[in-house]
């Protein structure tokens, strides 16, 4: 176990020392870099719990956040941030009598090969209510200590944006900016993200989500808008990536004596570098795939060092469409150029490849996947037909299927039943501004919103 707690430093200098919550509510380092711990925490893997995830997970963060968080503490963030189910669910063939629709879960957990990890059960249907939920954890313990208060400014191509107004909604101190690209995110992704919270500001912008991301790095360096505070909740805050850690050891805990590789659909690598930062802490793990879209600059990468950023391109895993993956510069500084070929593996497919991963891994398994975990069930059969492998094969789950109920249809000819969380939303009344992609608009629009409730 180690004794020093965890500081945190720029990826573009080691001067920088901060707390962790020092760390999330900055967001960005003073230097434009991001944070990583200074020294990673290493885990001692036999004492975890695997009893259920809030314990594995317990059991987990009171060795990494020793020193920084006690663990009365640690158990109360994940009482308030991590309160949800993560199945983890074996894939195996449906009974070969189609019209006994859909029982493929049959066999116990460690018989199948491959197992289906799903993050998405939490208020808002995506993995980004982990990091969401204990960002706004995080940063009411940090407001409390410092008396401030924050605007956290969130470009969003999907589902970033709900997972962070409902897991910031109505905390004292905070208010929340959403800037979405119009008719760039589903419909339901979109009734999603302009419920009427309190304390938060959802905007249509007539533009692309890199526009988006544009205004949101300009606004802070827009003087008019510094007796606001801005802060980002995009998945460059370490605060995001913390709790990502916890469900890659939930699964290679519960895999016990075999040890897994993960396919993590991508887009921005922060699922992907939360990953990495679980293998540096002590995770089991064969290698990673890093599963992507028609945006494949990063196993481009992986192939030749030479390959650069691109304008991104839509697609039906929308939230996977990044030209430029902010956490890149953070993958590269936790692992050496050695590391990375060995441990990451890049595979990237069309919209083609993928309507036809979930058609047929319906058809084999009665498996309804959403389009971007699609993307990682597509993955995983490639890497399995390349090489003989041992050892299971985790696909982490980030969406639920319920959010793209056409694509859904359209793939596998199945109309989705709706969640709670989302009939829940249905009678709820919806407010959102129209934004062109301008930035004095944007100062205006943020400054002249009546934020008090
Ligand atoms: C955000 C998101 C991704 C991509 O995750 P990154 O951490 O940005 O790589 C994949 N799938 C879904 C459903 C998402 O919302």
């Amino acid at each position: 176990m180690n004794k020093a707690s965890v500081y945190f430093q720029s990826t573009r200098s080691v001067d920088t020392k901060v707390r962790l919550l020092e760390a999330v509510q900055m967001g960005l380092a003073p230097d434009g870099g991001l944070f990583i711990p200074q020294n990673m925490p290493v885990v001692n893997w036999d004492s975890l719990s695997s009893s259920s995830f809030a314990d594995c997970s317990a059991s987990f963060l009171y060795q990494w956040l020793s020193g920084v968080m006690s663990k009365t503490q640690i158990d109360k963030m994940i009482g308030f941030a991590l309160n949800f189910d993560v199945p983890m669910v074996p894939l195996t063939p449906r009974p070969s009598d189609k019209a006994v629709l859909p029982t493929p879960f049959v066999t116990s957990l460690g018989q199948a090969e491959t197992y289906v990890l799903e993050l998405f059960h939490g208020p808002t249907l995506s993995f980004k209510d982990f990091g969401a939920r204990t960002l706004a954890f995080l940063l009411r313990e940090r407001l409390r200590e410092t008396k401030a208060s924050v605007t956290i400014l969130v470009a969003t191509s999907g589902d970033t944006g709900s997972a962070v107004a409902d897991g910031l909604s109505g905390i004292e101190g905070i208010r929340v900016v959403l800037l979405y690209p119009r008719s760039q995110v589903s419909l339901v992704q979109e009734k999603q993200l302009i419920v009427k919270r309190e304390g938060v500001l959802a905007l249509r912008v007539d533009g692309t989500f890199d526009d988006c991301q544009c205004l949101v790095k300009g606004a802070f360096l827009d003087e008019t808008l510094s007796a606001m505070h801005l802060s980002t909740a995009n998945s460059i805050n370490i605060g995001r990536l913390i709790p990502q850690m916890l469900y890659y050891v939930w699964a290679s805990k519960q895999l016990q004596n075999s040890v897994p590789q993960f396919v993590v659909p991508s887009g921005n690598l922060g699922n992907l570098t939360a990953g990495v930062m679980a293998y540096k802490s002590g995770l089991p793990v064969t290698q990673f795939v890093a599963a992507h879209n028609a945006n494949d600059f990063f196993p481009k990468y992986l192939k030749n060092k030479d390959a650069v950023f691109e304008p991104s391109v839509q697609t039906i895993s929308n939230a996977m469409d990044v030209g430029a993956p902010s956490n890149f510069e953070r993958l590269t500084s936790l692992l050496t150029q050695s590391e990375l070929s060995r441990m990451i593996k890049g595979i990237s497919f069309s919209n083609h490849e993928t309507l036809q991963s979930m058609e047929k891994v319906y058809d084999e398994t009665g498996y309804i996947a959403d389009p971007h975990t699609a993307v990682g069930l597509a993955a995983s059969e490639r890497v399995g037909s390349e090489i003989s492998r041992k050892g299971p094969t985790v696909v982490l789950s980030t969406a639920h299927p319920a959010k793209f109920p056409d694509i859904v249809k359209e793939a596998v000819g199945v109309k989705m039943a709706v969640p709670p969380q989302l009939t829940k939303l249905s009678n709820q009344p919806v407010q959102v501004f129209d934004l062109s992609p301008s930035q004095s608009e944007l100062s205006l629009a943020i400054l002249s919103h009546k934020w008090n409730r």
